[in-house]
C-alpha cells in the first residue's frame, strides 16, 4: 500500500507554492473574492481511512460538482427515460454553451453540461415546490457524506440568481423545444440552489464513496444505486465531467471526475478511493487549476488511474 500521508502532504505542499493559480470565477460575484492561495485536499480509501491536506475543512462553493449527486438522484426518480430527455456525449464545448442546442433540438449533450443539469433539475423538481425539492437534494448530500451539517451558502444562491441570464437563456430555450416541464423559473431555483451548496473537501470525498463501491456506502452497505448505475456515472464523469477539458483530464488523470467553478473537484478511483481536491483559481475551460494538476500528480505517484492495472501486484 501505498504511504498516503507523505504522498498527500508532498502534493499538499507544492500546490500551495505553486506560481501559476489561475483566476476565480468572476460572474458569480463572491466567488471572485475566494483566496486563490488556498489548497486542500482529501482521500477516502475504500476500507474507510481518511487522508487530508492543506484546507480540507474549507467550505468552497460545490457549484457543478453536484451536477453528480443531481444526476445520481434523478436516475433514481425516472430511470433510464432521462436518455429521452439528455444525451450520453461529450459536448466538446463549454459548460455554459448554448451552440448545439439549436441543431439538436433542444435536448442538451449530457448531463454535466449547464444545459443538462438544467433538464436534471426539471426532473428533480418533479410536481413539487424548489424549495422542498432543493431541501430533498440537500438531505440526499447530507446522507452521503453522513454529515447534517451541509447546507446551502444563501450570499451565493442570491448572487447566481440576480446573475445567471445565461442559465435563464438556456432554460427559456430548451422550454421552448419542450424539453422542461416546469417553469424556467422554479428549475433554476433548484437548479442554483443546488450549485449553492458549501462543502470542504472532506465532505465531498465521503460523498462521493458510494461511486467508488459500485453504488453503496462502504460503512453502511446502504445502497445509493445499482453496480451498473454507479458504473455509468463514472463513465459520464470521465467523458463529459470537465467540458471541454474532459479528454485532456482523462489523459493528464484517467479517473472519472467532477469539477466545479467553486474549484472543487470529485475524482473516483474504482474500488480504491474517493478523493476531492479544491483551489479557487480555474483554467480556461473553468476547472480547477491546481486541482487538476493535485490529481495528475496523485495518479502518477499511486497508479490509481482506470487506464492503469490498479490491482496489479506491485503497482
Ligand atoms: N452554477 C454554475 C453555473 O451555472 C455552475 C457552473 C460550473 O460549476 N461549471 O454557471
Amino acid at each position: 500500500m501505498h504511504d498516503l500521508t507523505a504522498i498527500v502532504a508532498d502534493i499538499t505542499e507544492e500546490m500551495l507554492a505553486a506560481p501559476d493559480r489561475g483566476r476565480p470565477a468572476d460572474y458569480i460575484p463572491p466567488l471572485a473574492r475566494v483566496d486563490v492561495g488556498k489548497f486542500g485536499m482529501a482521500i477516502v480509501t475504500l476500507d474507510g481511512r481518511v487522508f487530508t491536506g492543506g484546507s480540507a475543512d474549507e467550505l468552497f462553493s460545490l457549484q457543478s460538482v453536484s451536477k453528480v449527486f443531481a444526476l445520481t438522484l434523478a436516475l433514481g426518480r425516472v430511470g433510464d427515460q432521462l436518455w429521452n430527455r439528455v444525451g450520453r456525449e461529450p459536448s466538446g464545448s463549454a459548460f455554459n454553451s448554448i451552440v448545439q442546442l439549436e441543431s439538436e433540438r433542444g435536448i442538451p449533450r449530457n448531463p454535466f453540461i449547464n444545459a443538462g443539469a438544467i433538464v436534471v433539475a426539471d426532473v428533480n423538481l418533479g410536481r413539487g415546490a424548489p424549495r422542498e425539492s432543493l431541501a430533498e437534494f440537500t438531505r440526499f448530500v447530507r446522507h452521503l457524506a453522513d454529515d447534517d451539517t451541509i447546507a446551502v451558502d444563501q450570499e451565493i444562491l442570491k448572487s447566481e440568481s440576480e446573475t445567471g441570464y445565461r442559465n435563464l437563456a438556456l432554460a427559456n430555450y430548451m422550454k421552448s423545444f419542450g424539453n422542461l416541464n416546469r417553469p424556467p423559473e422554479d428549475v433554476l431555483a433548484l437548479y442554483f440552489g443546488q450549485c449553492a451548496i458549501a462543502m470542504n473537501c472532506v465532505q465531498l470525498a465521503m460523498a462521493g464513496r458510494y461511486l467508488m463501491a459500485a453504488g453503496r456506502i462502504p460503512d453502511s452497505g446502504h445502497r445509493i444505486v445499482s453496480a451498473a448505475r454507479a458504473r455509468r456515472i463514472n463513465a459520464l464523469m470521465l467523458t463529459c465531467g470537465h467540458y471541454d477539458a474532459s479528454g485532456d483530464f482523462a489523459f493528464r488523470v484517467g479517473l472519472p471526475g467532477k469539477s466545479g467553478v467553486g474549484g472543487g473537484i470529485l475524482a473516483v478511483a474504482p474500488g480504491v478511493a474517493s478523493i476531492a481536491v479544491w483551489s479557487a483559481g480555474l483554467n480556461a475551460q473553468g476547472n480547477s487549476q491546481l486541482g487538476t494538476l493535485a490529481l495528475e500528480r496523485l495518479a502518477v505517484r499511486t497508479g490509481w488511474s482506470v487506464f492503469d492495472g490498479m490491482n496489479v501486484p506491485g503497482i
